[in-house]
């Protein structure tokens, strides 16, 4: 398009120069067909450099979008990387006989307490820890709802069931 403003603006001086011409020839019918001339090529020229200023507004726009898209690239980027760097925490572990979840490969002293993850949503991208709250002596996952039995909770049940038995005694 650019190429397009050149030839008109060179056409333009063209016209300029034949209408100095016959200006300094003192003709009258040629300054006319000049002037004419010369009105042709700059309304060209015109057409040429706002087709040129439209272009340039377009590929600025395209530009600029490519840039969001760029900056939204970059951003899932790094948030996959945190994901996958969370998820190097974790490994497979059994938590009684078939009953699996994830957990902390290491359990720093000040840092997070010991929790599980569901297995099935891990594998599947998304970390949900396991409650307490599944049917006796499992751990639930909030998000699909697959109970993971627990020897640990059903130790913990059954201490609690102790405790409320003895309680209950006259
Ligand atoms: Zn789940």
């Amino acid at each position: 398009m650019i190429d397009a403003l050149i030839t008109a603006l060179n056409g333009a001086n063209v016209g300029l120069d034949m209408a100095k011409r016959a200006v300094s020839a003192r003709d009258q019918r040629l300054i006319e067909t000049a002037m004419d001339d010369m009105t042709d090529k700059l309304r060209l020229a015109y057409a040429a450099a706002l087709e040129a200023a439209q272009d340039a507004l377009k590929l600025a726009q395209e530009a600029r979008a490519l840039d969001q898209r760029v900056a939204a690239l970059e951003r899932e980027t790094e948030q996959l990387k945190a994901k996958a760097q969370d998820r190097e925490r974790y490994r497979l572990v059994q938590l009684g006989r078939g009953s699996f979840a994830y957990g902390l490969k290491e359990v720093e002293p000040q840092g997070e307490p010991l929790h599980y993850c569901c297995q099935a949503c891990m594998d599947k991208g998304q970390k949900v820890v396991l409650q307490a709250g599944g049917g006796y002596g499992s751990l639930q996952c909030p998000a699909c709802k697959a109970q993971v039995w627990s020897p640990e909770m059903a130790t913990a049940a059954a201490e609690g069931m102790d405790r409320l038995t003895r309680s209950l005694r006259p």
